[in-house]
């Protein structure tokens, strides 16, 4: 298991940061965002560390495969009929405040496009 000192989502894998879990696979967690955006803002992450998803699919293309699993999963799981969007932030233009692999699985409203 590759984890970072001082990562926050290193944290939660190792759970000494408490998160609302609500999957686990043999290399994925995924637990639900502190701030949701909606109803449904769950972020999927992998329990080693990566920097990104372009990172973690270079590094590790069957973990990224486990990830968008388990991102359809969740969207099943939380019953999200009127479809879901799939996120994740690479670099500062993007926005991207943690600098551990993770996908957010948005649902439960509309969502335009193209994004702002
Ligand atoms: P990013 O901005 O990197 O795409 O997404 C990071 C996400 O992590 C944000 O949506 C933010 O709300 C969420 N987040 C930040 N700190 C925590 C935390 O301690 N617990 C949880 N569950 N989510 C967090
Ligand atoms: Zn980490």
């Amino acid at each position: 298991m590759t984890s970072v000192e001082g990562c926050l989502f290193c944290g939660i894998v190792a759970g000494t940061i408490p998160a609302t879990i609500v999957r686990e696979s043999e290399r994925t967690l995924a637990f639900r965002d502190i701030n949701p955006v909606a109803s449904t803002h769950v972020l999927v992450i992998t329990k080693d560390h990566h920097p990104s998803i372009g990172a973690l699919a270079e590094s590790d293309p069957d973990a990224a495969a486990e990830l968008l699993q388990q991102a359809a999963a969740v969207a099943a799981d939380d019953g999200v009929d009127g479809g879901w969007r799939l996120v994740s932030n690479t670099g500062p233009d993007a926005g991207q405040s943690v600098h551990h692999v993770h996908a957010h699985v948005l649902g439960g409203r509309p969502f335009g496009w193209p994004p702002g």
